[in-house]
């Protein structure tokens, strides 16, 4: 008993949620997929089934289409900005006065702990959304000189939706991911249809009973489960899509482009990582320490900006390792529901499989597991936070992305070349540095090839901030303004006044 009494009580509303019959969103109703045919979200910290969600496929995903077409072309383009502000504004509303129930849910379908669900998923989820109600009202064009001899022309630009948005998540922040995904859409005024992660369907479905109590009309928003090659390929391939945004793997994220090529609609891509993050003799190591450690352990180090390659430099290299393997040792892994657990399961028995996949890879290879090095227990899908050493460019372990609560720790010697090694990688993600001279943080800043540079700190999220990538790390930025211009299009006009 004593050793039980810092679980969660699962929530009334929560229970009642989980074990209905689930339904997805198309047309502004909650509906069973054409075939009738469902499939099982997991519990992954006991790999029970936890909920049975319906498996949409080609024909939800038209019949989701056509009515965010119809929705685009006739209610939501009667909404003023300012009203698609307010409505944005109240999920933002809806989300905090559901927070616990959030992040219990999450918890269950992911397997991250709540307490943590609770403090970053949820509020996060919540803040983009309001962030994205204040853009609702500022998308402008300009007014633009032509210097056409004689003048007599008056030109500006109009910042239009682009128009039907597909967009495909994954499932190591599934409330989040769909927030970074419907809030900027919707901003502009573009209608979405959102396929969500087959792992962890369950808090986009409750987000979408929220979105229809909100008031959006029928088909802004349709939100569709099922699998990746039946959903999610119909979804990118589909002729009357305009605009794909795609969070997932580089490998898929290749197959959403090709997918894409057929009417040519917009892409963005968030993909995968191996961010290096590289801490120097000087830096604050008490700092340091604990912040290299969450770049990788963070979501069970299941994040694609991970830093999961730590370049530490030579004199400080035993110090940080074993300091990093200290605070290792030191998480508490647990279900989810557990208040003192501070690493949950990872979120599949594939990802498990893959994970250990690489730390038996790594060993092979010659990589030394200083800390973990496996599974823990045979119930649920728990890994050890490893930390490995000599680990060399040319294994698997330091250039394919773990996505896994592992990191390759490197020693450097020359401060002046670890930005080639750090750059040496196909992704551009993002890079941490840790150094107390200012100089050097900037210039680190300046030189690593990778879409966020965090300087002292890691994981360090806003609304505001652009986040994406460089090289196989994606096109395009989430969040921010920049975000916006991958749901716009832009409209020159030139008018002839005289
Ligand atoms: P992960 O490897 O982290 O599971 P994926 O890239 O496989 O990430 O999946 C991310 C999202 O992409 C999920 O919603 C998944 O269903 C979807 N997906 C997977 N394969 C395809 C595909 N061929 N076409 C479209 N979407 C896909």
């Amino acid at each position: 008993m004593e050793e039980n009494s810092t679980l969660v009580e699962t929530l009334p509303s929560v229970r009642g949620f989980i074990s209905r019959r689930h339904k997805m969103l198309i047309d502004g109703k909650m509906v069973d997929a054409a075939s009738g045919k469902t499939f099982a979200s997991y519990n992954p910290a006991t790999g029970e089934v936890l909920a049975q969600v319906p498996e949409g496929d080609k024909e939800d995903i038209d019949r989701a289409v056509s009515a965010a077409r119809r929705a685009f072309e006739g209610s939501w383009r009667k909404f003023t900005p300012s009203q698609r502000g307010q409505l944005l504004w109240k999920i933002s509303e809806l989300i905090e006065r559901h927070a616990d129930e959030f992040a219990q849910i999450e918890s269950l379908d992911n397997g991250k702990p709540v307490a943590v669900a609770r403090v970053a998923d949820v509020p996060l989820a919540a803040d983009l959304f309001r962030y994205m109600a204040g853009w609702a009202t500022k998308i402008e064009g300009n007014t633009i000189p032509l210097s056409i001899p004689g003048g007599g022309y008056f030109a500006y630009t109009l910042r239009e939706p682009v128009g039907v948005a597909g967009q495909i998540i994954p499932w190591n922040f599934p409330l989040l991911m769909a927030a970074w995904k419907l809030g900027p859409a919707l901003a502009v005024g573009c209608t979405v249809v959102l396929k969500v992660a087959e792992q962890t369907p369950l808090s986009a479905l409750r987000l979408a009973e929220l979105i229809q109590e909100a008031g959006f009309p029928a088909g802004v928003v349709n939100v569709v489960t099922g699998f990746g090659e039946t959903a999610g390929a119909a979804l990118a391939a589909h002729p009357a899509v305009d605009k794909i945004a795609f969070t997932g793997s580089t490998e898929v994220g290749k197959l959403i482009v090709q997918a894409a090529a057929g009417n040519l609609k917009k892409v963005s891509l968030e993909l995968g990582g191996k961010s290096p993050n590289v801490v120097f003799k000087d830096a604050d190591l008490e700092t340091a320490i604990p912040g290299a450690a969450n770049a990788i352990f963070f979501n069970h180090g299941q994040c694609c900006c991970a830093g999961s390659r730590l370049y530490v430099e030579k004199d400080v290299f035993d110090q940080v390792v074993q300091g990093v393997a200290e605070q290792g040792k030191q998480i508490k892994l647990g279900p989810g529901m557990d208040l003192s657990t501070q690493m949950g399961p990872l979120v599949s028995t594939e990802q498990l499989d893959r994970v250990c996949g690489y730390l038996q890879s790594g060993r092979q290879e010659g990589a030394k597991a200083v800390i973990g090095g496996g599974r823990v227990g045979d119930r649920g899908y728990f890994v050890a936070p490893t930390v490995l050493t000599d680990v060399k460019p040319d294994m698997k372990v330091y250039q394919e992305e773990i996505f896994g609560p592992v990191v390759a720790a490197i020693p450097f010697s020359d401060p002046n070349e670890v930005e080639a090694a750090a750059n040496q990688t196909i992704y551009g993600l993002a890079a941490g540095v840790w150094t107390r001279d200012i100089g050097k943080a900037h210039s680190m800043a300046e030189k690593l090839r990778a879409g966020t540079v965090w300087i002292n700190c890691y994981n360090v999220f806003d609304a505001a901030l652009p986040f994406g990538g460089y090289k196989q790390s994606g096109w395009g930025r989430e969040m921010g303004h920049e975000v916006l211009e991958n749901y716009t299009e832009t409209k020159s006009v030139c008018v002839r006044i005289r």
